[in-house]
């Protein structure tokens, strides 16, 4: 299998671009095996040389290698994938006009064939290249048949191949001009596919950012939880604390709720400054934050809660004539086999506590029933 895969990997490669180009060349040998398997039946029947057919067969296969090659290679040769799909395009034309020139009764066959690989350019080419390739067809084939009826009426009647000749190059002519549609369909596509993608990139913000404060949002932090309790190694300690503002409906009601928004801004961007690299903090709800503090003592956590407070009584918020914001916080460890529902519940208890017993604390809620209290530092 690893085998087959190496083999498959050193024929085709691994890059998508050239899959796709790979795929145009294969496609185009097909047409060759039914061309040649077409000439073939011919033989059999003795309509037309041996010789003629065998040297469109080597001439065709010996083409279809030397594009494989081109093809594989053409980084090396620095030949760009459009260009290379037009000499492609000539080659096969070429061999369906060769093919048309020395078959016999099953010729109109290889009018499809010209048809077939002018469709095969409108995917691969710009339209502009499709309709010259068109015109260089249309030349070749009309060439061809006027020869044929000049030089042998009899298997050629001139009536018959000017009237193949008009459907041929209707034919042609609709389908290039068909190209040109399909390419604005194909630019309208990918113009859809960048605001798709766009807009993706749009909702994935909006589903874990929360707007006002540029925090991950508590639909994300959950899942931020969910990771957490995968990753946590048995033995460790994760902390988590839940933080809420105080007195915060004073200040929508006294200095408005701009203010307010201002502050929850502030705060936010305060709070995440003290954070350490691997803390994790979340717009809970209103005024209420989620802190998550991966592989920390209660003293590391309380440490960074401690730093917060401290930038946060130092905000200077417009419009709130010096007023200074605190907030309260409940603070739980975590052993790796908790719940994380249960640490958050004891760490909404603690917070509880903490604005019973007056706010602007922070309130550490062990495991054990006491749940030991320390105001912040300084006020
Ligand atoms: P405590 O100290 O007990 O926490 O009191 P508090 O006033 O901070 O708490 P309370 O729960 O009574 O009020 C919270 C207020 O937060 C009520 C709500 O209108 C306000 N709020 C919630 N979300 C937003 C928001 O996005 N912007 C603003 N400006 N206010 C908000
Ligand atoms: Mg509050
Ligand atoms: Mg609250």
């Amino acid at each position: 299998m690893n085998a087959l895969r190496r083999l498959a990997i050193l024929l085709c490669g691994s890059d998508p671009r050239l899959h796709r180009m790979l795929q145009y060349w294969a496609a185009t040998c097909v047409l060759y095996v039914i061309c040649i398997g077409l000439l073939m039946v011919q033989v059999e029947q003795g309509v037309i040389h041996t010789g003629a057919a065998r040297g469109l067969a080597a001439f065709g296969a010996g083409g279809a290698l030397v594009f494989y090659v081109l093809i594989r290679a053409h980084s090396l040769f620095r030949l760009a994938p459009d260009q290379l799909a037009v000499f492609q395009a000539a080659f096969s034309l070429a061999c369906a006009v060769w093919a048309y020139a020395i078959s016999g009764p099953l010729r109109a066959s290889m009018l499809a064939m010209t048809v077939v690989i002018i469709v095969f350019c409108m995917f691969a080419l710009r339209p502009r290249q499709t309709l010259m390739l068109s015109a260089a067809a249309i030349a070749g084939m009309g060439a061809t048949m006027w020869w044929l009826q000049a030089h042998d009426p009899l298997r050629y009647p001139p009536l018959t191949e000017a009237l193949t000749f008009g459907y041929l190059a209707g034919a042609l002519v609709s389908t290039a001009l068909l190209s040109g549609e399909m390419s604005k369909l194909r630019s309208r596509m990918k113009r859809q596919k960048g605001e798709l993608s766009d807009a993706l990139d749009t909702i994935r913000v909006l589903a874990t950012v929360d707007e006002l404060t540029s925090l991950i949002n508590r639909r994300h932090m959950n899942e931020v939880l969910e990771r957490e309790q995968r990753r946590q190694a048995p033995g460790t300690d994760t902390c988590i604390a839940l933080i809420d503002i105080d007195f915060f409906k004073q200040v929508n009601d006294q200095y408005g709720h701009a203010t307010g928004d201002a502050v929850l801004r502030l705060f936010s961007a305060a709070a995440r400054a003290s954070l350490r690299a691997n803390d994790v903090l979340a717009r809970w709800g209103g005024e209420e934050f989620l802190l998550l503090l991966p592989d920390a003592s209660l003293g590391d956590a309380r440490a960074v809660l401690e730093r917060m407070a401290e930038r946060v009584r130092g905000m200077t918020v417009p419009g709130l004539d010096g007023r200074r914001i605190s907030f309260s916080a409940g603070l739980a460890s975590r052993r790796a086999d908790e719940p994380f529902a249960d640490a958050i519940s004891r760490a909404d208890k603690a917070l509880y506590e903490a604005k019973e017993a007056g706010r602007d604390r922070i309130v550490l809620a062990p495991a054990a029933d006491a749940m030991p209290e320390c105001r912040h530092a300084a006020r």
